[in-house]
């Protein structure tokens, strides 16, 4: 299939060009590297052996995307594109939604204009908020607690109510759960710009000795060890989940959903301890108070996909500990 990748340099969207070239898809990508790298791009081709297009531009250019659209003239999209960092979204919450909102848009324009009826889109296992149950199913009710949160409902409500102008227009919206790790070849991973604010980088960094030590928010929580509980998805199984999902394309009409997740919650501690088995360092660790808007513990109930994408999640915390350590004590600076 000829598939457009939005934000395909970024972490997952370099994971899942290495899964849809494995699968002979044709690709496009159109990343503005805001927050990526084109070499993460350089390192697909060489360890895949398979080129593609690449455009260095803002999806907001609506003119200029319809152009690599009209050439290229793609089957589906993968949506990749925005920004995601939930802190800073509280702090420029309209940056946030102008950029991840009018994103969205501008590209929905550029799918009609030239015909292309499918997307895939990441959404985010945070548009749940506070658990009324666990594990979140699909159904559970949607209220994002951030603003970060909030562009990935809106978006999703944007695209439900895009395929209702044409019986042919079908989307795939993915709710990820906790994106981590590496590509085993530890040559692309994760590389966030300045300090993580998530808990693997930073634990990588800290283990390679680029930071002193990792600050664990809360000890307190009521969970099995008093630390929060999440559901931690190797980036090379969420890869596979897209490439599963485009291939599911075939067999619906509408929207659907999926959550890519485990269905595992793994502590903080429990991450600490199983990064410190695969790296043989060690991670010093201060207990800091609660990070604001955290909540206690979520993991995914992803039998949906299970079923009906043939796609489960095969590695363990301990394979992820092991990658991201490869990554990152093969490319200390990330890419630079
Ligand atoms: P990332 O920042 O590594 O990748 C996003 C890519 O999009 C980057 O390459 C960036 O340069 C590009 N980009 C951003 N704005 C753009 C624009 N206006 N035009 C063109 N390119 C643009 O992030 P990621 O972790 O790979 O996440 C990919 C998607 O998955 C995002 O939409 C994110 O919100 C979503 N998601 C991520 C996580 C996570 O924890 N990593 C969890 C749930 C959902
Ligand atoms: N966390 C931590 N220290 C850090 C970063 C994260 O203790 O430096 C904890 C955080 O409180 C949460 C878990 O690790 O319980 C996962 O946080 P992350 O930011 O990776 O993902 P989130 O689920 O918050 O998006």
């Amino acid at each position: 299939m000829r598939i457009l990748v939005t934000g395909g340099a970024g972490y997952i969207g370099s994971h899942t060009l290495i899964s849809l070239l494995s699968k002979e898809h044709e690709i496009c990508v159109v990343d503005n590297y805001v927050n990526s790298s084109p070499i993460a791009l350089d390192r697909v081709r060489r360890l895949t052996n398979h080129d593609f297009e690449q455009h260095d531009l803002d999806i907001g250019n609506g003119p200029e995307l319809s152009n690599v659209f009209t050439k290229f003239q793609p089957e589906a999209v993968i949506h990749f594109a925005g920004l995601k960092a939930v802190g800073e979204s509280e702090r420029d919450p309209l940056l946030y939604y102008h950029e991840n909102i009018s994103g969205a848009i501008s590209l929905l324009k550029a799918m009609d204009a030239c015909n292309c009826r499918q997307i895939v889109f990441s959404s985010s296992a945070t548009v749940y908020g506070e658990p009324c149950y666990l594990p979140y199913d699909e159904k559970h009710p949607l209220a994002p607690i951030n603003p970060y949160g909030r562009t990935k409902y809106f978006i999703e409500e944007i695209i439900k109510d895009w395929t209702k102008t044409d019986n042919n227009k079908k989307a795939i919206l993915l709710r990820y759960f906790n994106p981590v790790g590496a590509d085993n070849s530890g040559e692309i991973g994760e590389d966030p710009d300045g300090i993580p604010n998530n808990l693997l980088p930073f634990i990588a960094q800290v283990a390679v000795g680029r930071l002193e030590h990792l600050n664990i928010f809360g000890d307190d929580y009521d969970t099995r060890d008093g630390t929060g509980i999440r559901d931690y998805i190797h980036v090379s199984d969420l890869a596979d989940g897209h490439a599963a999902a485009v291939n599911y394309f075939t067999k619906m009409s509408g929207v659907e959903i999926f959550n890519l997740g485990t269905g595992n919650g793994i502590s903080v501690f429990e991450v600490v301890e199983a990064f410190k088995q695969a790296s043989g360092k060690d991670i010093p660790f201060h207990i800091a108070p609660r990070r604001n808007g955290d909540l206690p513990a979520y993991w995914a109930e992803s039998k949906k996909a299970n079923n009906l994408l043939g796609w489960s999640a095969n590695y363990t915390i301990d394979d992820i500990c092991r990658d991201s350590w490869h990554w990152q004590s093969k490319n200390q600076e990330g890419y630079k």
